[in-house]
């Protein structure tokens, strides 16, 4: 498995009326490999280039609670080949995605945020120098592959708006290093489109989120000879950073509320940091908008793990 242009695209499901609207869901959390998410759907094409290449282990970088980093590990693990992570110095549990990267064979190095990037580049020297050929894997699976991902997205959700004679008026998601929200506006630029594309910050703010965006869009459309000008990227990024609420892993009891009622409503799973955020980011902005009769996409990005992580701390509170 693991084929770069999936055969198949992933699920979209009706999930009925939301607030006025519409509702549906793409189901990128059921993309077979790894507990799924838009960390795996980058990580096919990643693949496909560490295939291309004659290498022999892989380097990358995340936290402990990264989705990034297990889906990498596992990968890694599959192709049999040794998996560095190096991961800035927090204080984290022993979520389920760290233990999960331990378990495939993964070898981490942590050191203090500051001194991530001479670490990476330390790391994949020494490996050089014992005769080894480093892949090195962005974290969060930043860069024009991860990009490719979402457009190749973009493409699935056009064909799905084709087959069912609708086309959504709004796409929700959560956004963090931005590149799956790149992915998707350079899909709109190059394959047309109105919809508005709303990325639900799960901890930049909007100034410097949107303009990583826009690096990114403009850097995978030139890379692809695609002409725009900057200022129609920038018209075509919605970045949205009201419903924060305190970063990544914030806990909020609106946000936890949101999730126990997506699972009991629908039997889908989302996690406090990244889809949860964004599913109830996506209904308040639907309320401070007033957006009704609309056709609305919430793009499920996975982080399936660290649905149990909180169940887990749910039940630690029980114990005690
Ligand atoms: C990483 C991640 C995101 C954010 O994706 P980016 O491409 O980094 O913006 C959203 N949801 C989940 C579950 C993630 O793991």
């Amino acid at each position: 498995m693991l084929h770069v242009a999936s055969e198949r695209p992933t699920p979209i499901q009706f999930l009925g009326d939301f607030e006025g609207n519409l509702l549906y869901i793409k189901r990128d959390d059921l993309l077979p490999f790894s507990f799924g998410g838009n960390k795996a759907r980058k990580a096919c094409y990643f693949l496909d280039d560490f295939r291309r290449g004659e290498y022999d282990c892989i380097v990358t970088y995340g936290s402990g609670h990264s989705n990034h980093c297990r889906v990498i590990a596992n990968m890694a693990a599959m192709e049999g080949v040794p998996c560095e992570i190096i991961s800035p110095q927090e204080q984290v549990e022993y979520t389920f995605n760290r233990q999960l990267s331990d378990l495939f064979g993964a070898t981490r190095t942590i050191v203090s945020v500051n001194d991530v990037h001479r670490a990476i580049e330390n790391k994949m020297t020494q490996l050089s120098e014992k005769g080894l050929r480093p892949y090195f894997i962005p974290g969060g699976g930043h860069g024009n592959l991860g990009s490719q991902a979402y457009f190749d997205c973009f493409r699935e959700i056009r064909g799905f708006e084709q087959s069912q004679g609708l086309s959504f008026d709004y796409v929700f998601f959560a956004t963090g290093t931005g590149t799956t929200h790149a992915g998707l506006v350079c899909g709109q630029l190059v394959m047309g489109g109105s919809e508005r594309i709303i990325g639900i910050s799960v901890a930049r703010s909007a100034d410097r989120g949107k303009q990583i965006v826009l690096g990114s869009a403009i850097e995978y459309l030139s890379a692809r000879n695609c002409e725009f000008s900057s200022g129609d990227v920038e018209a075509s990024i919605h970045f949205v950073d009201d419903y924060l609420s305190g970063g990544y892993a914030a806990e909020s009891h609106s946000i936890k509320e949101e999730i126990r009622s997506v699972l009991s409503t629908y039997g889908i799973p989302l996690d406090p940091v990244y889809t949860g955020k964004a599913f109830w980011g996506m209904r308040m902005f639907i309320r401070k908008h007033s957006v009704v009769d609309c056709n609305v996409l919430f793009i499920h990005t996975g982080g399936t793990p660290l649905f149990f992580d909180q169940l887990q701390s749910e039940r630690q509170m029980h114990v005690q």
